[in-house]
């Protein structure tokens, strides 16, 4: 065995690969975009407002001597997000890491839901997904240099939230673990690996939704670590998942949740 293979930290580099992160201006994307760069990666950062947290992203990006752009792009037109990739390569090269964060959350009772609510979150929540993955592997594939993809899903995938109406968003995050699963199978033997995390309850400003504001605390005692989860500690999981110390991991949802699902 070589002193690399024995060097642990240098699994988890990031240098000179190119990552595309979306809703990467605000909570979960904006963190783990920072966290890629820490790493060494250089990131395009992707939102649907321009006017947003992504200046912010990029400043701090651009503090730790990486290169970052930004992109005003919403994952549910195919044509722009295939725009949105292929901007990224022109600028900053050929992409081989993508973090898929963008996403929504509202709550409604289901015999009172709107199909127009149903449809809109499920068209950012789960078809945003699928065609911002199918972009990104399409330049992988045909750069032929391999890649990881990296889905932000949700516990709420795999269990109920107790006291939260949202039907639409369970479902959809259900759907996100499975399509990554999926995804996974197609693009195994052509260097691609995908793989989701599904975080549990986190302080981002989705969490600041009205509904949401007065179950702080229920969130937190139905918690065993008895606390929300800080932005910062989806940053590791990301990082691992997309770097080469997950070289043998694809088709894993991995939650990160204080325990949540173990109760
Ligand atoms: P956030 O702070 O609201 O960040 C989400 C970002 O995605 C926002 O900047 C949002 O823009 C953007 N976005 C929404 N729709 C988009 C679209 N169609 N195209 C491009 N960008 C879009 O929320 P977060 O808590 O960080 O959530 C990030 C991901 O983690 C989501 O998928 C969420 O479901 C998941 N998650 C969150 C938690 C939690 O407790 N916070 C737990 C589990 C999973 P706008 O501000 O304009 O909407």
């Amino acid at each position: 065995m070589s002193q690399a293979d024995l060097n642990a930290p240098n699994l988890f580099d990031l240098s000179n690969r190119v990552a595309l992160v979306t809703g990467a201006g605000s909570g979960i994307g904006q963190r783990i975009a920072l966290g890629l760069a820490q790493c060494g990666a250089d990131v395009a950062l992707l939102d649907r407002r321009t006017d947003g947290g992504l200046q912010d992203t990029a400043d701090a990006i651009a503090a730790t001597g990486r290169r970052a752009i930004q992109i005003g792009a919403d994952v549910t037109s195919g044509a722009a997000i295939a725009e949105a990739v292929a901007r990224t390569e022109a600028e900053l090269g050929p992409l081989r890491l993508a973090l898929n964060a963008a996403g929504i959350a509202n709550a409604e009772a289901c015999e009172n839901m709107s199909e127009e609510q149903y449809q809109t979150l499920m068209d950012i929540n789960m078809k945003g997904v699928w065609l911002s993955c199918q972009a990104e592997a399409r330049a992988m594939l045909a750069h032929g240099q391999g890649g990881s993809i990296v889905n932000i899903a949700s516990m709420s995938g795999v269990i109920v939230n107790r006291g939260l109406n949202q039907v639409h968003y369970n479902a959809s995050k259900a759907g996100v673990i499975h399509m990554s699963k999926s995804m996974a199978m197609e693009w195994v033997d052509r260097g691609i690996r995908v793989n989701s995390i599904s975080p549990g309850y986190t302080a981002t400003p989705m969490n600041t939704r009205p509904e949401m504001v007065h179950q702080t605390k229920e969130f937190e005692d139905q918690t065993p670590m008895q606390r929300m989860a800080d932005v910062n500690e989806m940053v590791g999981p990301a990082v691992f998942l997309l770097s080469d110390a997950a070289s043998y991991c694809t088709g894993v949802d991995l939650l990160v949740d204080g325990g949540f699902c173990c109760w």
